[in-house]
């Protein structure tokens, strides 16, 4: 086991029963305050252990690299180091942060130095993201978006228990959590028209996926197999596909999803490492047909991450639309990332994949909008009274994940983006 897993580690932070940061997380990520320009943190309760101060301070001298990695604004120049080193430095946060080491906790000065509430700092992007992925890898979703644009018959495509279905999407959109969302424009063509018209889309909506993000890079025309793949993977995090389905309808054939997703993309801002997550590995879902031999990946594969969404209108209460697990997808990430690299693509550190949208098989399981309304038929009614088809301006949509066991919590914290109305130029 990861010695920074034990479920009877404690730290000398209080921690709420409910934080999704304890001990066992140590999650990565990006932040700044006005006296701290943009570094490298780790999340701990309440705080963020600023690890640049500790790099400064010499509490990384044993790992075998540079800490000055720490003091930059995205953490592409730490997770190109290698697993041995992510390892290796959330193992030593963790030393200095359980209760019965005081290199830290026994200098009060020094606890003021290093530690930043997370109410008085700011978030940022937590990778440069190279290249953008997104899959297709849920069963249930799969089928009900087949069932709406096509018909139950055909909901499956026949590709689609063969290989992971994906598409390159756009990274320069990719935004973290709390940067508000322009209404996109675009093209869109009523089924009673015979021509198409411009303007705000009509039917915005939220996609709940979870995405991985490399760490080590390959080569072009090398691939990597299932078995090695997790060896690629340096964390996760929730992350918001927003989408347009009036733009989609119109403008995705033959060629896939284009302008009616690339408008933005949100994700949440602490990357929770593959390591933490080794706790609450699962089983997937059995795969018939057998995947094609460089796509077998056996034993557990997936995790057990708990998903919800919330849905804010302005000035009211946020609740809950949709719960539902990571646990159900058909594809693994494993898989997907052997998938996109089995024509020799290269992979690149930072490159974002997502898992397409996560549904269950229930309603109230389902992951976006257009399911949940099954395309706006079925209108959500929501606690103060109003209803949704799908997005309207100014509403704010919240994704929130955590994995739990043996009283453990590891958490993912929240994407939360708030939807404001069209640019109209
Ligand atoms: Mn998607």
């Amino acid at each position: 086991m990861i010695r920074a897993n034990d479920p009877h580690l404690h730290s000398w932070i209080e921690i709420a029963p409910e934080s999704d940061f304890p001990i066992q997380n140590l999650p990565f990520g990006i932040f700044s305050t006005p006296d701290r320009d943009p570094r490298v943190g780790v999340a701990i309760g309440e705080y963020i252990l600023d690890l640049c101060v500790l790099g400064r301070h010499n509490f990384f001298e044993l790992i075998d690299f540079d800490p000055n990695v720490f003091h930059r604004p995205v953490l592409n120049d730490f997770i190109a180091m290698g697993k041995p080193v992510w390892r290796a430095v959330r193992n030593r946060v963790s030393e200095l942060l359980r209760n019965n080491n005081e290199e830290i906790s026994g200098d009060s000065e020094l606890i003021r130095e290093c530690l930043v509430l997370q109410s008085e700092a700011t978030m940022h992007m937590p990778v440069k993201v190279p290249n953008y992925t997104d899959f297709y890898s849920s069963l249930e979703h799969a089928t009900n978006v087949g069932t709406m644009f096509r018909d139950p018959e055909t909901a499956l495509l026949p590709n689609w228990k063969h290989l992971p279905v994906g598409y390159h999407g756009r990274a320069s959109s990719i935004v973290v959590s709390g940067t508000p969302i322009h209404r996109p424009k675009g093209q869109t063509k009523a089924a009673d028209q015979d021509t198409p018209t411009f303007g705000p889309s009509q039917q915005l909506d939220f996609e709940l996926e979870v995405a991985f993000i490399t760490g080590k890079e390959t080569p072009l025309g090398q691939s990597i197999t299932p078995y090695e793949a997790e060896e690629y993977i340096f964390g996760l995090v929730l992350f918001n596909d927003w989408s347009a389905r009036d733009i989609q309808t119109w403008e995705y054939v033959p060629l896939g999803p284009f302008l009616a997703k690339s408008f933005a993309s949100s994700v949440s801002p602490w990357v929770v490492t593959l390591d933490a997550l080794e706790p609450f590995r699962v089983k997937g879902p059995e795969q018939i047909p057998k995947p094609l031999p460089n796509l077998e990946a056996l034993g557990n594969r997936n995790y057990d991450i708990h998903l919800e969404v919330l849905l804010q209108p302005q000035h009211k209460a946020a609740s809950t639309i949709s719960h539902t697990n990571f646990k159900h997808m058909y594809w693994s990430m494993a898989q997907q990332l052997a998938h996109q690299s089995s024509n020799g693509c290269n992979i690149m550190v930072g490159d974002l994949y997502a898992s397409g949208t996560v549904s269950g098989a229930r309603q109230e399981a389902y992951g976006s909008m257009l399911e949940l309304t099954w395309r706006g038929t079925q209108p959500l009614q929501l606690p103060d009274g109003s209803e949704r088809q799908f997005i309207q301006d100014y509403d704010t949509v919240i994704m929130r994940g955590h994995c739990e066991l043996n009283g453990i919590r590891v958490g993912f914290g929240e994407v939360r983006g708030q939807v404001l109305p069209a640019i109209q130029h």
